[in-house]
Parts: C-alpha cells; sequence; structure tokens
C-alpha cells in the first residue's frame, strides 16, 4: 500500500481528493461536518511535512453550475475545522486554477470549486484528468465515499503520479476495517444485515457467506424468508420473487457452517405510523392486517446473547422501521450489544447508509469500533469488489 508516510511533502503541492460532499442548509451552511473532520488528519500531515495542499472534492449532483453546489459556501467551515486561512479557486481547472495553486506557500491550504460543474469529471475524461494532475506534484486520495467510482479526480487521476500517489489516512482506516471484517477478523464473526430489501443486498450476503460464521438477518428481509417457508406475515413488507433465493440462501449458509438467525418474534403495528397500534405475534404467525416493523423481545434477548460472544461485528441496515420511536427497539437493543462486545474487546464495524444514521440518531458512535464514512464505497467492499480509486493508488 502506498502510504503518506513514504512521500516527502517538504515545498511539494499535495492534491487531495476529499469527501467534503456535506449537507447544507437552505442558508447554505453546512448541517454535518463529520466528512470534513474525518479529511483533516492527512491535511493536518501535509501541512506539518511543510508542504501545501489543494482540496478537490464534489458537493451534490448540479446539472449547470448553480451556485447552492459551489464549495465557496463550505469555506468559513473547512476553516474553522482546520484552524487556518483557506483560499478558494472559482475554477478546478485552467490557466486561473494553475496560477492559484503554483502560489501556493508551504502551510497554506486551497479548495478548488466544486468538480461536478465539469460534466468531464463523472465521465472519467483523461484530459480534464490530466488538468487536475497540472495543480500538484504528488496525488493523495482520501475520499472514501467517491472511492467506488472511476471518476477523473478519483481515479484517472492517478495515472499521472507514478510512485508520488498515496492513500490519506482516512481511505487507509476505512480500507483496514473493512479488512479487519473481511479478511482477517477474530472468529466468531458477525454479519447482522438489516434494512427493507433483500434484493439490494444479495451480492452483500453472497459475499458475506464465505467470510461470516453468523448472519443475523433482520429488518424487513425477515419476511421474505418467513413467507417463502409458509409462514403468515399479515402485511408485511415482501419481494415475492425472492422467495426462492431465500429458500436456496438458507441451504447455502447451511453447507458453508454459517448459522442463520432470524427473529423469533416481532413487533406489528396495525398502520404504517409511530402511532400505530401494536403488538407482538410469532414471526410466522402475523395475523392479517398487521405488519412486522421491529424485533420482537424474545429475539432481542437472543440476539444480544448472539452478538456478546462474537468478536468481530458487521452492522449493515436497521432491525426495524428505527425512524418511527415505538418501532426502534431491535435496532437501539442490538446497536447496544454491539456496544457491550466492543467494550468486552470485539472489533465493530458499522456501515452503509440507515445503520450509521441510526447508529448517530441513537448516540452510539462512541460505542463502535469503527463508523465508515462511505455508504455506497462501503457495500461495494462488502460485496468483494475492487474500488477502482483503490486499485488505481496501487497500479
Ligand atoms: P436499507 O436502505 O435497505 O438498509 O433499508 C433501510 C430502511 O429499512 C429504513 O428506512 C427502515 O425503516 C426500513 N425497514 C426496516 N425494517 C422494516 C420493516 N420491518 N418494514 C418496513 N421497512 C423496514
Amino acid at each position: 500500500m502506498n502510504q503518506l508516510n513514504d512521500q516527502n511533502f517538504q515545498n511539494q503541492r499535495a492534491i487531495i481528493r476529499v469527501d467534503f460532499n456535506v449537507p447544507l442548509n437552505e442558508k447554505l451552511e453546512v448541517t454535518d461536518a463529520t466528512r470534513i473532520v474525518a479529511a483533516k488528519p492527512t491535511i493536518d500531515y501535509v501541512l506539518q511535512q511543510g508542504g501545501s495542499c489543494v482540496l478537490l472534492s464534489h458537493l451534490g449532483r448540479p446539472k449547470h453550475q448553480e451556485p447552492e453546489f459551489s464549495l465557496k459556501n463550505i469555506v468559513a467551515t473547512v476553516s474553522e475545522i482546520l484552524g487556518c486561512e483557506v483560499l478558494f479557486s472559482e475554477h478546478c481547472v485552467g490557466p486561473e486554477a494553475e496560477a492559484l495553486a503554483q502560489a501556493l506557500q508551504p502551510g497554506q491550504v486551497l479548495l478548488m470549486e466544486n468538480l461536478r460543474y465539469h460534466p468531464e469529471e463523472t465521465k472519467g475524461d483523461v484530459d480534464f484528468a490530466q488538468q487536475l494532475a497540472a495543480l500538484g506534484s504528488i496525488y493523495i486520495n482520501d475520499a472514501f465515499g467517491t472511492a467506488h467510482r472511476a471518476h477523473a479526480s478519483t481515479t484517472i487521476i492517478a495515472q499521472f503520479f507514478e510512485g508520488k500517489k498515496c492513500f490519506g489516512q482516512l481511505l487507509k482506516k476505512e480500507v483496514d476495517a473493512i479488512e479487519k471484517v473481511m479478511k482477517n477478523g477474530a472468529s466468531p464473526v458477525l454479519a447482522i444485515l438489516g434494512g427493507a430489501k433483500i434484493s439490494s443486498k444479495i451480492t452483500i450476503i453472497e459475499s458475506l457467506l464465505d467470510k461470516v460464521d453468523h448472519l443475523l438477518i433482520g429488518g424487513g428481509m425477515v419476511y421474505t424468508f418467513i413467507k417463502a417457508q409458509g409462514g403468515s406475515i399479515g402485511n408485511s413488507i415482501c419481494e415475492d420473487e425472492y422467495g426462492d433465493y431465500a429458500l436456496e440462501l438458507m441451504e447455502k449458509a447451511a453447507a458453508k457452517g454459517v448459522q442463520l438467525h432470524l427473529p423469533e418474534d416481532v413487533v406489528a403495528g396495525d398502520d404504517f405510523s409511530d402511532g400505530a397500534n401494536r403488538k407482538i405475534f410469532p414471526v410466522n404467525a402475523i395475523e392479517a392486517g398487521w405488519e412486522g416493523m421491529d424485533a420482537g423481545p424474545k429475539s432481542v434477548l437472543r440476539f444480544k446473547e448472539l452478538i456478546t460472544t462474537c468478536r468481530t461485528i458487521l452492522w449493515n441496515g436497521p432491525l426495524g422501521v428505527f425512524e418511527f420511536p415505538s418501532f426502534a427497539k431491535g435496532t437501539i437493543a442490538v446497536g447496544e450489544a454491539i456496544g457491550e462486545a466492543t467494550r468486552a474487546g470485539a472489533f465493530s464495524l458499522v456501515g452503509g447508509g440507515d445503520s450509521v444514521a441510526a447508529v448517530k440518531q441513537f448516540g452510539l458512535e462512541t460505542q463502535m469500533s469503527y463508523i465508515s464514512t462511505g455508504g455506497g464505497a462501503m457495500l461495494e467492499s462488502l460485496e468483494g469488489k475492487i474500488l477502482p480509486g483503490i486499485a488505481a493508488l496501487d497500479q
């Protein structure tokens, strides 16, 4: 792996691809600066080593050059977090951008305008990547959130930095965390998969079957399994077309020696709302008019017992409709049990969209070993894919 400390940054301009794709409110203020905070260690390192930083990022999905997607909107926040002045370039390529980059002194930081103001970025255009490459002498990728995209600034640019490219600290931490689960996790290894749809998790499940000792399936996916086995699921969500697949998966898990865990009881609602009436049913005997929306108390107890015996835990997807407090108990209990296991020495990785949101919402962030900053990139890593942004650094 090409490490940050393999490079000499003294009097060098480092191009750092960061992920500053942060949420903004209607006043165009940053509402969650997690990603900027996460990029700080790499930037600090380059500055401490006597270099300067040219920061490249995208923000949102602009169609034209809409001002609400300008990275100018975040300059003050970036400056506050880094604790130094941040210069801004209205263009990310071209003569003006190059002149501003060339004028940088060691210790200075320059943030370039939104890469996605140029359609060439997402097309992975080689000429555009070469223009970006002209901004500095060393290339660092620290944007795990876009490492699964073969875009100009995340992948294509790397070819212009033979021997002068490396992983940023955040990217390295993400890759290490995934490897700790997928390659060298201490056993027993447990994957907890929740969320709404089995169809969106098939490739992950398949890839995990070769890595884990236990697979816990929760959330809305459960009912496709239960119905396929002949159970009554009332109004619970179900992907009938994946019923055969669910049965096949159970066989595959058994053949591979993976223990599959499904909830034995559920908390159901008579309406898809927080205020719905609630009733507990065995998972395979939900009455008509009721919809399974959370793991039931017996399941939660059993899940807790399992989780606290495992030494490597991956969590992707909530155990119920956690957005409704009335149906959040299973997700919270599982999160807390992972926290307990982690305190007892297990390695826990939380990744992929809604489970990260749930962990944050319930204040469980400090209880996990690692929380991934990249949704899609994390999911593709779990599917066993080699991310193009990472492969480009190794070539
Ligand atoms: P995913 O993006 O696939 O991880 O799905 C996350 C979503 O699944 C969340 O918005 C949850 O509310 C939803 N979800 C979890 N359990 C259920 C359930 N039993 N019924 C319906 N939706 C669910």
